[in-house]
């Protein structure tokens, strides 16, 4: 599983991603050590051994920087898009958290935050932990780590989107512009799968299914597969991945939706092969890696 490929970026220096030189160096040992092997493998349940590649949240790296090193291996990986922002030209929360993040660092989005929350935002639940929360450590990880808790868990996820709506009209200029340099377009994901790459969904909105009504995660499954059906017509693999990942972020109901809307597979985060029973029993919740564990893996730190 991989997320962001790029290079250094001056504009954001805290942002955390997968060095493109490290990236081909890790398909080089995935090469030399393994195979790395077409998607189909997994719908035809051919066992064999070797490396399936996944990048998730279809981001605009992906085209720019890991396309063109597939088609240069004549290898083929699995691309899985969130759709919702093709829509209304906003960015999803989670990327504008990252954007913020990495533009910023996160001691300075922390005290923004805390100048435009007040405590009618705040859940119940975290009140008393978040009063007494006390911010000894210097680094600019250990603030990051408190804001994406603060977005997660202490602010009710219906004045989430209200807050990240004034932290981005604040601190980017034009967030329709960034929008489209941020993800692939319909254009990309054409020509991605021209060049024989898969287009999976990711869900329209990028929330946790599990937290979700069972009609609401019905309509972010079909709201993604219809938006990738209407670019690209049918493909031969009709495949998912849960955001964020972990069996706490969905349920059975989310794996018999994922059956009747005739998905072939998803993948779910879980450090471990792929084993025959997955294929044949757990189609819709496939253990998959994240890239740091392998050779060359690590995030880049500026
Ligand atoms: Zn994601």
């Amino acid at each position: 599983m991989y997320h962001y490929i790029r290079k250094p970026s001056e504009e954001y220096p805290f942002f955390k991603f997968l060095h493109i030189n490290d990236f081909k160096k890790q398909l080089d040992y995935f090469q030399e050590k393994y195979t790395i092997l077409h998607p189909s493998v997994l719908v035809d349940k051919q066992l064999q051994s070797g490396v399936i590649l996944t990048f998730d949240d279809g981001v605009k790296d992906h085209f720019n920087f890991v396309l063109p090193e597939l088609m240069k291996r004549k290898i083929s990986g699995i691309f899985y898009v969130s759709t919702g922002m093709y829509a209304n030209k906003k960015l999803l929360d989670v990327h504008r958290l990252h954007i913020l993040l990495g533009k910023f660092g996160g001691e300075f989005i922390y005290k923004q935050i805390m100048a435009c929350i007040n405590q009618s935002m705040l859940v119940d639940a975290h009140i008393e932990e978040f009063k007494t929360l006390t911010y000894t450590s210097q680094k600019n990880d250990a603030f990051t780590v408190l804001v994406k808790r603060m977005m997660n868990y202490f602010i009710g996820y219906q004045y989430r989107e209200a807050v990240m709506d004034i932290l981005m009209k604040d601190l980017i200029a034009d967030e329709e512009k960034l929008c489209k340099q941020f993800y692939l377009s319909e254009n990309d994901i054409k020509q991605m799968h021209s060049a024989g790459m898969i287009i999976g969904s990711h869900t329209a909105q990028h929330k946790v299914m599990s937290k979700l009504s069972l009609v609401e995660q019905e309509k972010e499954i079909n709201d993604s597969f219809s938006f990738i059906d209407s670019v690209l017509g049918k493909q031969s693999i009709r495949t998912f991945c849960y955001p964020y990942g972990g069996f706490h972020t969905f349920t059975s109901d989310t794996e018999k939706l994922l059956h009747q809307y005739n998905c072939n597979y998803a993948f779910n985060v879980e450090p471990r092969d792929i084993e025959w029973n997955d294929l044949i029993h757990k189609q819709q919740a496939l253990p998959r890696y994240d890239c740091n564990v392998f050779p060359y893996g690590k995030i880049w730190e500026n």
